[in-house]
């Protein structure tokens, strides 16, 4: 049985990019960037993993030929390219988007998935960025124990990194749980990407991480040019504003589409007030 639509609305902008680009474009008018994130991951299917990589294609046309203006930006996830069918056969379905994304001048987010695909991610993401540099950036996960690695990684490329805490149900063995050593190894990493990397996201609603990174960039005389915040469509919409007025770039993540049971799941885990939105959302008129 599929859950109505009303369910996900608080997090999820629309079930298809037409309804989706006019919120981004309001979005756009209040000063804030945006990156679209069609949702849907872990296929298994070629046939899917083709239409998916059509889709994006698609979406990215979309986006380049909309007469709103909207920033040129998505954000996607290589499961859905046929990562767990086969690597080669994702990154020529990656190649051919990234192709399209540098004919329109957009830019690709690689979202980062759960621990079995993140070497997979990070070398597939390698590989293309050497290039399509401008087109391609990635995510590190702060919970991950293997993070500070790809930190250096990533440092030595110069590539565009977003920093979160990590969304994923991953074990002790490998993952961080307890919330104050996240936030010590995130404040960690944002510290090395913002002196070492190029254009850093900081993608977080955590006040104490948010007020750690600016302080650090006023401490270091960084310019907030040189950096970007991110939280998520839904979470947080009256700081999201007060923080770009404060002078910082700040963009919001926007999902849609049909598949988003998943990520509205990671939304509801993730804090129980969330559960709260969802149902003052549905006894909205
Ligand atoms: C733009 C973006 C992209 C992301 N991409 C990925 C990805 O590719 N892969 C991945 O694994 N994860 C991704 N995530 C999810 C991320 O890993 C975390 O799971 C998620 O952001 C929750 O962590 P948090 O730091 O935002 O705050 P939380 O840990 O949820 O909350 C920490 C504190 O922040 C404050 N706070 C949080 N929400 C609210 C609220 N609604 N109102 C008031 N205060 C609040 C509270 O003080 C709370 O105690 C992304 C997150 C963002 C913002």
């Amino acid at each position: 049985m599929r859950l109505p639509f009303i369910f996900a609305r608080r997090f999820v902008a629309a079930e298809s990019v037409e309804e989706t680009l006019p919120v981004a474009a309001a979005l756009n008018k209040k000063g804030l960037h945006v990156t679209l994130d069609p949702l849907g991951e872990y296929i298994s299917d070629r046939g899917l993993a083709e239409r998916a990589r059509d889709s994006y294609i698609g979406i990215v046309k979309s986006i380049a030929g909309s007469d709103r203006d909207i920033d040129r930006n998505i954000s996607i996830k290589l499961s859905m390219l046929g990562q767990k069918i086969d690597e080669s056969f994702c990154r020529d379905n990656l190649y051919q988007l990234l192709d399209v994304a540098r004919q329109t001048n957009t830019f690709i987010r690689l979202d980062m998935e759960g621990s079995d695909v993140i070497e997979s991610t990070i070398s597939l993401f390698e590989t293309v960025h050497s290039e399509y540099p401008e087109s391609v950036g990635i995510v590190l996960q702060a919970y991950m124990k293997r993070t500070k690695e790809d930190v250096s990684r990533m440092c030595e490329l110069n590539a565009r990194v977003r920093l979160c805490k990590g969304a994923y149900k991953e074990p002790a063995a490998i993952a961080h749980q307890n919330m104050s050593v996240i936030r010590d190894r995130f404040c960690e990493y944002m510290e090395l990407l913002l002196a070492k990397a190029h254009y850093p996201a900081i993608a977080t609603h955590d006040n104490i991480l948010i007020d750690q990174t600016k302080a650090y960039v006023q401490t270091n005389r960084i310019d907030p040019s040189r950096f970007e915040f991110q939280m998520l469509f839904g979470i947080r919409p009256d700081t999201q504003v007060a923080i770009s007025k404060e002078g910082f770039n700040m963009r919001i993540y926007i999902p849609f589409g049909s598949m988003w049971l998943p990520y509205f799941s990671r939304r509801i885990r993730e804090r129980k007030e969330n559960v709260f939105f969802v149902l003052k959302n549905l006894i909205r008129k």
